[in-house]
């Protein structure tokens, strides 16, 4: 059985004294929740901070991005190891605005999650078309692209620590969600594929989450279709209350 993750990408926002008053505030709507995985994922500078308030509970705490050495001449840039000596357990990589500003591909990402991997962070990938793209009716060639371009040499035994994070780059940011019937097609997509690149027991065992402008309103009928199993959140998550509503959405399908 696969559970629900619900993931908050604070993107550049928060400083420490507010990450500090957010994860207070989530940590305290949030008692209530026994079946959901929450994953919070501050600014780097805030991993720390939000890592130590909520250690003694199930909240778990993830980066923004990684580069794929342990250390170096790579100014601006932070290791796995880094991450993990803060308390962080989890890396988005991949994130469309990091694919758009800050020129990561589909080999930067299978280099950051192969070492992610190796030094035992769990990566949330992320991948999704572009607004033409989906217009010109090539989405699932562009996804296909990116799962077998970010999981080259990935074994199966390292697939089912990965989440698959199908975030529509239309849909991001913009108030426009997929609809849950357009998201359910898209994961079924992404499971067949993984069932072909992998096997149908590890294919099934993923965690996929949708990503998109998802909201306390949108939530519950997303999270409801057959292979979305959670939901990488962005400007929802910014406020304690509508992340917990996305929350308690997921925990009331659990
Ligand atoms: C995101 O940043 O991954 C995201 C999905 O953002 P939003 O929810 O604001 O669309």
């Amino acid at each position: 059985m696969r559970k629900f993750v619900i993931a908050g990408n604070w993107k550049m926002y928060k400083t420490n004294a507010e990450a500090e008053q957010l994860t207070e505030a989530i940590k305290g709507k949030t008692t209530s929740i026994e079946k959901t995985q929450i994953i919070i994922c501050p600014p780097a500078t805030a991993l720390e901070t939000v890592s130590s308030i909520v250690k003694d509970c199930e909240i778990a705490v993830g980066a923004q991005n990684m580069y794929w050495e342990s250390q170096g001449a790579f100014t601006g840039e932070i290791s796995s190891e880094m991450i993990k000596s803060t308390g962080a357990t989890y890396v988005i990589i991949g994130h469309s605005e990091r694919r758009q500003y800050f020129y990561d591909t589909d080999e930067t990402v299978n280099k950051k999650t192969l070492y992610a991997l190796q030094t035992n962070l769990n990566p949330i990938i992320c991948i999704g078309e572009s607004l033409e793209q989906r217009e010109e009716g090539i989405t699932k060639d562009i996804l296909n692209d990116q799962l077998e371009g970010a999981l080259k040499s990935i074994s199966a035994e390292q697939m089912i620590r990965l989440i698959i994070a199908y975030e529509p780059i239309w849909a991001i940011g913009t108030g426009k969600t997929a609809t849950p019937e357009q998201a359910q097609d898209v994961h079924a997509f992404i499971r067949t594929k993984l069932q072909s690149l992998f096997n149908a027991a590890t294919s099934n065992s993923v965690i996929l989450q949708y990503g998109g402008s998802v909201k306390p309103t949108n939530a519950y009928d997303l999270l409801k279709q057959n292979d979305i199993d959670g939901a990488l959140v962005g400007g929802a998550c910014l406020e304690a209350e509508s992340f917990s509503e996305i929350i308690k959405a997921a925990e009331s399908l659990s």
